[in-house]
């Protein structure tokens, strides 16, 4: 636990010495739970949006995208459920002041728990080596068995409280397993109660509940408001898609993790419009097209892993979220769900306005079924990262062992693709020649150039932006017009043509490679 704590402050530190993530408003000491991506992270998250889009929109003949603003009629959070049931239960402590989500006070209880059975797993596979069967052990070890019935009970009694939204039970709850304030340790609490997130505005001047607006707390909602319009516009049948990127704001009762929890973050979502009967098919469909998607941009299956939701929303028939193991555990990355014909049935009925569709192969009109997928691009960027950055030991220039720290992203989403240094600062044949170069390369993808410091320090700082390829143009390459073209990962120098670098590095950064 206390290793997984470090590297996840090596995470976020490495993120703002490395001009990835900033807290926001820095100069006034923040804004709680408020990021700003700064240069090497914008384009490492507009690396992963495209890759987002692409799987989805361009290569779906029947999905289309959308970029809905983010203000909307406030008719529209009645009619989906958000002005009356997007809450949380929060409770407060008396004593520090603090105020907690009582499912994550409750979770937390749990995860102490499973701590201790990780902690029993770990010995049993130092002593018993590769021998060693998890499952066996897992259903054989009598503490373990125990351990996990209590964390199993524990989740049934608050799936319970949470579906039921009893306050008087989840307060019941944190007496009986005697649950304490977790940076202080008292118990002093109030009641819980429930707690709405979404931030409210006013329209232009006017005051009162009438011209009350809302920052969208989903892009869904844009998506399902527009659906006929799409639909018409762009002559899909059904099944088709709906694809969207953009903010959403959300007031999290508790700020915590980073980037993992935000109150003003970034969605990729996309609703799937099926007939009626058929969502199960499809909700199916998606849920192992996107687990693909996740593996097929190098995360491991081990990471990864389905979460089925015991406690349904209001909307949804099934629901399931892909989780991935952060640094500090497994946690909710993507959300599929099927919504049922929920919203827009709502939205027909508050607006007036029929929201159905003509199956001219059924020969009847209906309101379609909604398949969605839904994440969050900051938890992508926070898993990416998290995944990637390693600290390794590697032959430096003398041949020595030195440490590294490496961000070893996939190249077609790495924010610089190429770096060109030239061997010696101070030689100005080859700092001519790099910058030619440079200004070549930077018209066919992200490049940097880097004349400061010693060539081994200048690779370390690629490495630790995370940059798959560095062309360095030495003294042979004034005779013959070629450089070293050096792989992050393997270390492996290759002299290659100046006029083969655009096309060799393009080809390793086409994001085709992730795809196939
Ligand atoms: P959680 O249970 O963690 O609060 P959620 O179930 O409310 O998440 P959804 O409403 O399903 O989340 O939203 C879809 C996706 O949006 C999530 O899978 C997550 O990746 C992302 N997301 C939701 N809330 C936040 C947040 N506050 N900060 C960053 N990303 C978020």
């Amino acid at each position: 636990m206390a290793q997984q704590n470090e590297a996840f402050k090596q995470l976020v530190s490495h993120c703002k010495e490395y001009g990835f993530i900033y807290q926001s408003s820095e100069i006034y000491d923040g804004l709680a739970a408020v990021y700003d991506y700064a240069p090497y992270g914008v384009l490492l998250k507009n690396n992963l949006k495209d890759y987002w889009w692409k799987s989805m929109v361009q290569l779906h003949e029947n999905i289309v995208g959308i970029d809905a603003a983010i203000l909307m009629h406030p008719k529209t959070w009645k009619a989906s459920g958000h002005v009356d049931a997007f809450n949380d239960p929060l409770i407060d402590n008396k004593d520090s002041k603090k105020r907690y989500r009582v499912d994550h006070l409750i979770e937390g209880y749990c995860e102490k728990i499973e701590a201790k059975i990780d902690k029993d797993i770990a010995k049993a596979r130092k002593k018993y080596g590769d021998a060693f069967d998890e499952a066996q052990f897992r259903a054989t070890n009598g503490r373990i068995v125990d351990r996990q019935k209590r964390i199993d009970e524990v989740m049934a009694r608050l799936t319970k409280v949470m579906g039921d939204g009893d306050m008087e039970g989840m307060k019941a709850m944190i007496e009986d397993l005697e649950i304490k304030d977790p940076e202080t340790g008292s118990a002093n609490w109030t009641d819980p109660r429930q707690f709405n997130l979404m931030f409210s505005t006013q329209l232009g001047n006017i005051a009162g509940e009438e011209s009350k607006l809302y920052l969208r707390p989903e892009t869904a909602q844009g998506i399902f408001v527009n659906f006929l319009n799409v639909q018409k516009t762009t002559r899909q049948k059904i099944p088709f898609g709906i694809a969207q990127i953009g903010k959403a704001f959300r007031n999290e009762i508790v700020a915590r993790q980073f980037i993992f929890r935000m109150r003003e973050f970034e969605q990729m979502e996309m609703q799937f419009f099926v007939p009626p009967g058929k969502e199960m098919e499809w909700y199916a469909y998606w849920k192992e097209t996107r687990l693909k998607w996740h593996k097929a941009l190098g995360h491991p299956a081990e990471k990864l892993r389905f979460h089925d939701h015991d406690n349904l929303a209001h909307y949804a028939n099934a629901a399931v979220d892909i989780e991935f193991k952060f640094p500090f555990g497994f946690r909710e990355l993507e959300g599929i769900h099927s919504r049922t014909d929920f919203d827009l049935t709502e939205h027909q009925k508050l607006s007036g306005r029929k929201l159905q569709y003509f199956d001219a192969e059924l020969g009847e009109s209906y309101v379609p079924y909604v398949v969605e997928t839904s994440i969050g691009c900051d938890r992508m960027f926070l898993a990416t990262m998290s995944h990637a950055l390693q600290q390794e030991i590697v032959p430096d220039a003398d041949g020595k062992d030195s440490t590294r720290m490496v961000l070893k992203l996939p190249p077609p989403i790495a924010p610089v693709k190429c770096a060109v240094l030239p061997l010696l600062k101070n030689k100005e044949a080859l700092t001519t020649k790099a910058r030619a170069i440079f200004n070549d390369l930077r018209f066919a993808f992200d490049c940097q150039y880097d004349e400061k410091d010693a060539i081994g320090r200048r690779y370390r700082r690629q490495d630790a932006i995370g940059t798959p390829y560095c062309v360095t143009v030495d003294f042979d390459t004034l005779e013959d017009d070629t450089v070293t073209l050096r792989d992050r990962d393997t270390l492996q120098q290759e002299r290659i043509p100046i006029s083969k670098i655009e096309e060799i590095v393009s080809e390793r950064i086409d994001m085709r490679t992730l795809f196939e």
